[in-house]
């Protein structure tokens, strides 16, 4: 029998499952907030791992089509002192995969494929336990009942209440992005110390880290501890305001450094809240989450990565399983919660190192992951 199977959030985690669970002849529901795909800017770009992201494009039948778009050399890493003293210059390899850069729009097409996603159908509760299945309600009042409710709506996530009561807390590091479009042309000398990849600069609890993305555009992230309301006095939609406030915050870094907030246009504020790195639930038949939704935790390269590894993962255990929907689903979320938990410790000590009373500590964790 066919399972009328439905996925929240059309994200990486989202389209992932949907593409595998699509490629091995399920369908899928996808169910998205956003009314377009191209309805907000899609985010800086991902590095996706060999082991992780890649191995879920391949379930996914996506890998050379991935390998076509990807940036190899943007796998490049520098690392700065606060005074523009170069600490460490990485360079990937010509044949380096481990680890290629893909922008996110590109990475959203690429997965979308021939997936039939409902667009502008936003979910706002998922409720399991009635005697048809699990019900849906939408933004519209409608509803629509499923065999499986697959929550895969990132941080603010409404189906993660279906199964748990936890809700994402605030880590006390704030980001804010901005960007730099046409950068080789625009300002060439920033694109040379961005080089092909990312340049990031550690100082005291404060960093200034730019990735470049494709087309010459490069995201700028400043990221630095403060109360979530440190904005109370600058208001966020005045980015002169706002910039000045970074300029000061920054303030005796090397001053080519510090054209990275100078130059950047819009400010967006991305405050980092995180699930508890212990974050599981009792199994509840019928829903399950997926990614952000179901362990947030600091960017440091793995939470697209991981939401994709789960897609991919779920769907097949759907698909190839022995037919008992909800068995497939709880030994999925055994599987995810052990790696999670574990990635969700690494990367919140992670952050304890990056933006950190001693910057040595940065050095020290890149030194550490980075091959030699
Ligand atoms: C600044 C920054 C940099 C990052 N860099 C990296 C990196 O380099 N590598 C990496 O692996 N990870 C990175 N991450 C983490 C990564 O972005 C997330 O872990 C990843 O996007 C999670 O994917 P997801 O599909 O679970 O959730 P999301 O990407 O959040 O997608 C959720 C989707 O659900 C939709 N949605 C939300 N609510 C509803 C609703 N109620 N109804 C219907 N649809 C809904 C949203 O519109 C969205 O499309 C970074 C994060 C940040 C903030």
């Amino acid at each position: 029998m066919r399972h009328r199977i439905a996925v929240v959030g059309g994200g990486p985690a989202g389209l992932t499952f949907a593409r595998v669970l699509h490629r091995l002849g399920h369908p899928v529901a996808v169910l998205e907030r956003d009314p377009a795909p191209d309805a907000r800017p899609p985010g800086g770009t991902l590095d996706l791992h060999e082991g992780m992201g890649q191995l879920a494009l391949d379930k996914a039948g996506l890998l050379a089509e991935f390998r076509a778009l990807s940036r190899p050399e943007g796998q490049a890493m520098r690392i700065l002192d606060t005074d523009g003293t170069v600490l460490r210059d990485w360079l990937p390899r010509p044949d380096d995969r481990a680890n290629p850069e893909i922008d996110r729009g590109q990475l959203r097409d690429l997965l979308l494929g021939p997936l039939d996603v409902r667009w502008g159908q936003g979910v706002t509760q998922v409720v399991p336990g009635s005697q048809d299945g699990v019900r849906v309600h939408f933004a519209d009042g409608r509803q629509e009942t499923f065999d499986l409710v697959v929550g895969a709506d990132g941080a603010w996530s409404r189906t993660r209440p279906a199964v748990s009561p936890v809700t994402p807390h605030y880590t006390g590091v704030t980001v804010v992005e901005t960007s730099l479009d046409d950068v080789d042309a625009r300002h060439p000398g920033l694109a040379r110390l961005i080089g092909d990849g990312s340049v990031a600069v550690y100082g005291v609890e404060r960093a200034l880290v730019a990735q470049r993305n494709s087309g010459g555009h490069v995201k700028v992230y400043a990221q630095f501890r403060a109360p979530l309301d440190w904005h109370a006095n600058v208001g966020l939609t005045d980015a002169e305001a706002v910039r000045a406030t970074l300029l000061a915050l920054f303030d005796g870094w090397d001053a080519p450094v510090l054209g990275l907030l100078r130059h950047g246009t819009v400010f967006a504020h991305r405050p980092l809240y995180v699930l508890p790195a212990t974050h599981t639930w009792t199994h509840v038949p019928g829903v399950t989450l997926l990614g952000d939704a179901a362990h947030l935790m600091p960017p440091l390269g793995v939470g697209a990565n991981l939401a994709m590894l789960e897609g991919a993962e779920l769907a097949e255990s759907i698909a190839t399983g022995p037919g008992d929907l909800d068995g497939a689903v709880r030994l999925f979320e055994e599987r995810m919660w052990a790696r999670a938990g574990r990635w969700a410790e690494i990367t919140m000590a992670g952050l304890e190192r990056l933006v950190s009373p001693d910057p040595a500590e940065a050095l020290a964790f890149f030194d550490r992951i980075q091959p030699s």
